[in-house]
């Protein structure tokens, strides 16, 4: 039997998953302006695990709490074409583009819906610049819940329909993601809901977690050499890192990949903090890939304190190599990405000479081409 409980990233103290707990209530207030959240809570399970287990066994939240929506167990694809080009023939590409809702967020989402029903709260609030807002649109609607949605005028027409079409309570807000977070906090103060917003509630990290548990028994029980994940607010990466951690707290691994986190040039936040040491002062970002276009990452500080702690890299890369990236992948494999997702394929493709050519390499790439089709029209000239 396994137990589960939260334990703050920074200073240690513990806490009880239940509704209302969000972050860490010493570290979180010191937080200073324009810089990641602090205080952000990671979920430690205790316990010996079945033998025979599921990735769902271990998240915090009941197996029948969850909702009857096929997220996950995602394909691992073996690309024959692109392991011949680039003599890598262990080279692996993690298709979650193919969740339900076209996203890796599904993962998230679904866990922050179990949460909700195990708890029977009714609505979940988010803020989002698209693909976490259409997944828990999409997620929510399976699983009998309301959501409203503050989105940024930016998002991209699908990430908007599709919200719509999955009957999310859609607010559009005339101005950045950050005033998007803050009209949704501001609405969280007076009303009743369970936030969704990205790294604050510290499921839509562990949630993330089971694409490793994943890639690790798809694998035959075995940890990749190397992981490239493209990154904005670093919840993913972070979600990725728990992963294998996890692995490794209950013995049954007993390493974490070199995770490479990839960024693009206009939005490279937590590249330059890896570099630098620590956050500095806010760069407006500039990407052609809105899924990873963030001025100051949310879960930043996480990410960096994990990529430094397991000795991870950082790459960034330019939009015209993801656009690149992206042709390579639809024309070499058939299998079409959005720029934040083909990012992590750039990035591969720009330092796979520095990897030995016997490692086992996957690619995760975290989004569907059809979420952003203005993005791919410029990639083919037709934009
Ligand atoms: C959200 C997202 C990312 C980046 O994840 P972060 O947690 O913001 O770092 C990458 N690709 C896609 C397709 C996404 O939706």
């Amino acid at each position: 039997m396994l137990s589960f409980s939260y334990r703050c990233s920074q200073c240690g103290a513990s806490y009880a998953i239940e509704p209302g707990r969000l972050l860490c209530d010493d570290c979180a207030p010191k937080r200073a302006p324009g810089r990641p959240l602090r205080g952000i809570l990671e979920v430690v399970i205790s316990g010996d695990p079945p033998k025979e287990w599921h990735p769902v066994d271990l998240l915090p939240v009941e197996r029948e709490h969850f909702a009857d929506i096929p997220v996950g167990n995602t394909p691992l694809w073996r690309p024959a074409r692109l392991r011949e080009e680039f003599h890598a023939p262990h080279l692996f590409l993690k298709d979650d583009g193919l969740n339900p809702t076209g996203s890796l967020k599904d993962r998230a989402s679904w866990l922050v819906a179990a949460f909700a029903r195990k708890h029977g709260i009714p609505r979940i609030v988010v803020a989002s610049t698209g693909n976490a807002g259409s997944s828990m649109a999409g997620v929510g609607a399976n699983a009998g819940l309301e959501v409203r949605l503050y989105l940024p005028a930016s998002a991209p027409a699908a990430k908007l329909t599709q919200a719509l079409q999955y009957g999310a309570d859609v607010q559009r807000v005339d101005g950045t993601y950050d005033e998007a977070f803050a009209q949704c906090m501001a609405y969280l103060k007076d009303h009743d809901g369970l936030s969704r917003n990205t790294g604050h509630n510290p499921l839509t990290i562990d949630g993330k977690k089971t694409v490793s548990l994943e890639i690790y028994r798809r694998l035959g029980e075995r940890v990749p050499d190397h992981l490239f994940v493209s990154t904005g607010d670093g919840v993913i990466v972070s979600g990725v890192y728990r992963g294998f951690e996890n692995l490794v707290e209950l013995g049954f691994a007993d390493r974490v990949p070199t995770v490479w986190s990839v960024q693009a040039e206009g939005s490279s936040a937590i590249a330059r903090a890896f570099r630098a040491g620590s956050f500095t002062d806010p760069v407006p970002s500039r990407t052609i890939a809105d899924s990873i276009s963030v001025d100051v990452p949310a879960a930043g500080e996480f990410a960096l304190q994990r990529l430094k702690r397991h000795k991870g890299r950082v790459v960034v890369v330019t939009d015209d190599e993801i656009l690149a990236a992206q042709r390579h992948l639809s024309s070499g494999v058939g299998l079409f990405a959005e720029p934040a997702s083909a990012a992590a394929f750039a990035g591969y493709v720009k330092e796979r000479t520095a990897i030995d050519a016997n490692a086992t390499v996957v690619v995760l790439l975290t989004g569907n081409g059809l979420k952003d089709i203005k993005a791919a029209m410029k990639g083919v000239g037709t934009a």
